[in-house]
């Protein structure tokens, strides 16, 4: 008999700015589709990313979401959980996965052999054994990273429930990735992947610009000793009318704008649930009665372009 699990699902804002409509529409499906599946929604504010998180940008996302409807179960932040990633990245470290690297990205990008894909950057491992410890590689740079030592033709397939297959041999396409930049390895790629395992996370619900940095969240899951990593679902972003990723060059569409311009949250949820074909055009409706109608297959596969 197979033991069915109970879903958890999680919206993981990075308090970098406010939050807009881009970001609103990703946590609608995420929301919707962990309470269809009756399950938890966790929240987890990303806040490692020290010099770009902006003062205020967390209360008032919290805030946003709360008016729009959304509600979670559980609520974390990653920068009170510094001591799992210390022991994240000490495990990695010890069992010869994880290695402190003093290359700067210029030395990185002078080593391609050939062009990659995006701004990601090949890694053949120049630094892979040079140091005993993070302590040694800060004598040779004040800032090292720690890098993942991926094994020759490790990689991820996986079948996205979104996007569809994918398979990816990290060994060849990333080589060593970064893993984070902090000495405790408190960063975006390695936190991620703790947390997501460590609050039960059975789903991961995000923007599809991190599609390519999902193989190798499960090679670090799978280092870690998960018996199990999570399934995957990531939907198209929303962008401007020349076809980038929605930003301020696109206008004010901060939530929080719309709302002291007087914008109902019923309006906003309906323009968005729109565009994932839930309600038809200039409808008005609130989060929670978008639960019957919600359906992935009605999203489109192309990003929404907001004008
Ligand atoms: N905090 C990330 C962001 O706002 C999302 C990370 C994730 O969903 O894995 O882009």
């Amino acid at each position: 008999m197979s033991v069915i699990k109970s879903y958890v699902g999680r919206l993981a804002p990075s308090p970098t700015g406010a939050l807009h409509l881009g970001n609103v529409r990703t946590f609608m499906v995420a929301w919707l589709r962990a309470r269809v599946n009756g399950g938890k929604v966790i929240m987890r504010i990303e806040d490692l990313d020290h010099p770009r998180d902006k003062p205020g940008a967390e209360a008032q996302a919290i805030e946003d979401l709360k008016w729009l409807g959304f509600d979670w179960d559980e609520e974390y932040c990653q920068s009170e959980r510094i001591d799992l990633y210390r022991d994240a990245i000490r495990k990695l470290h010890r069992e010869g996965r994880a290695y402190p690297c003093v290359c700067s990205r210029r030395d990185v990008e002078a080593a391609q052999s050939a062009p990659h894909e995006g701004d990601q950057l090949f890694y053949a491992g120049a630094c892979r054994g040079r140091f005993a410890d993070w302590e040694e590689a800060t004598k040779e740079k004040e800032l090292p990273c720690w890098r993942f030592a991926v094994q020759k033709g490790e990689g991820a397939s996986f079948v996205d429930a979104f996007a569809g297959p994918y398979s990816v041999d990290v060994s060849r396409t990333l080589g060593d990735f970064p893993l984070a930049r902090d000495e405790n390895g408190a960063g975006y790629t390695l936190a991620v992947v703790v947390d997501d395992l460590d609050m039960g996370v059975t789903e991961v619900v995000r923007g599809d610009d991190l599609l390519a940095a999902t193989p190798a969240q499960i090679l670090i899951a799978r280092a870690l000793g998960a018996s199990e990593v999570p399934s995957y679902c990531h939907v198209p972003l929303v962008v401007g009318p020349d076809g980038r990723r929605l930003a301020k060059r696109h206008g004010d569409t901060r939530i929080s704008s719309f709302r002291s311009a007087g914008m109902s949250a019923e309006k906003i949820i309906g323009l968005l649930g729109a565009s994932c074909g839930w309600c038809s055009q200039g409808e008005e409706v609130a989060l929670e009665a978008l639960l019957p109608r919600f359906s992935l297959e009605t999203i489109p596969h192309k990003p929404f372009i907001f004008q």
